[in-house]
């Protein structure tokens, strides 16, 4: 099973037995569909939940998991923390889509108790009841990376979403994300339903959702493209020290969010743009009934422009970069 992991998620199938230890000595537990833990066969004191597939549609990173589930059974890559790999949006990944009733990431935090009909909310709930139960066992540090491609191109391919916070992030996580060959970081500023919301808020856990590349069907990734983040990873499940040399990413905020409040929003930049691009002071940015939004920065940047999401829903953020 541990050779394909994500072979018995797609067919739901159960292991069996559910729980057994590797050839590399590395103990695992089947937690239910696309949930699996890993633990070396002595106490360690880092805890990560490695997520991806969330959207079913981003496969880049539930090949890359695989992968690395792999390599961790065989021994070729050695596990130094105890670790839950979770494949998220089972039926949507094998529906080819980024989910089917509603987007799961907008379902944690208990939002999902209120779309009781929804095909993600048992499934937000599940994965909360797998986070909760590892990190009620986790003495030490707490990380969680839930790993993604966009839809868009970027103008920094790679970048982070770090969920609100009140106390600050350890410099050092900037380094372990430069080692993931992060180079752009967007700050949220405001409670949300994200999974790596819901690790950070509700169990202290530092999280960051990396957007990683470009969306692809499954089997058609140039993994070669994800080489620096898949070595990062390797990385830090091999509790090796971090490389030297990376450049820190650059750092942004939210300053503003387009909020579609009606059918007649309009995005009058446009929808094509990549994630990032720059705008000069004084640009209109989206129009609706009564609304409108225009850049009060010297320069903003949008992120996730996207016209066609529901009435309600968030259709954009302006961030600037923080002059450091
Ligand atoms: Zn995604």
């Amino acid at each position: 099973m541990l050779e394909d992991f994500l072979h018995f998620t797609l067919h739901n199938e159960t292991p069996e037995p559910t729980a057994g230890t590797a050839p590399s000595g590395v103990r695992w537990r089947w937690l239910g569909q696309g949930m699996l833990e890993l633990s070396p066969p002595r106490q360690v004191d880092t805890h990560m939940v490695l997520s991806a597939g969330i959207h079913g549609d981003e496969t880049a990173p539930i090949e890359i998991l695989r992968d690395l589930v792999a390599d961790l059974a065989s021994g070729a890559l050695p596990l130094a923390i105890r670790v839950l790999v979770l494949l998220g949006n089972a039926p949507a990944m094998t529906a080819g889509k980024r989910y089917l009733d509603d987007d799961l990431n907008r379902l944690f935090c208990g939002a999902y108790r209120k779309l009781p009909h929804c095909a993600e909310s048992p499934r937000a709930a599940a994965l909360e009841r797998a986070v909760a139960g590892f990190f009620d066992e986790a003495a030490g540090a707490r990380w969680h990376l839930d790993l993604h491609t966009a839809i868009r191109p970027s103008v920094f391919e790679r970048f982070a979403l770090l969920p609100h916070r009140t106390a600050p992030y350890r410099e050092d996580v900037f380094d372990w994300l430069a080692a993931l060959d992060i180079s752009a970081v967007l700050n949220h500023r405001e409670q949300s339903n994200t999974f790596t919301y819901f690790s950070c808020s509700q169990h202290n856990a530092l999280a960051a959702t990396l957007e990683l590349g470009k969306v692809m069907p499954f089997g058609m990734n140039d993994l070669t493209r994800f080489a620096k983040v898949t070595d990062g990873l390797r990385l830090m499940l091999s509790g090796q020290p971090l490389p030297q040399g990376a450049p820190r990413p650059r750092i942004f905020d939210v300053v503003g969010q387009l909020d579609k409040q009606s059918e007649r929003f309009v995005l009058v930049v446009g929808s094509q743009m990549a994630n990032f691009t720059a705008y000069p002071k004084g640009t209109l940015i989206a129009t609706d009934d009564g609304y409108q939004y225009a850049v009060a920065h010297e320069e903003e940047r949008i992120v996730f422009p996207n016209p066609k999401v529901k009435v309600g829903l968030r259709a954009g953020l302006m961030v600037v970069e923080r002059v450091v």
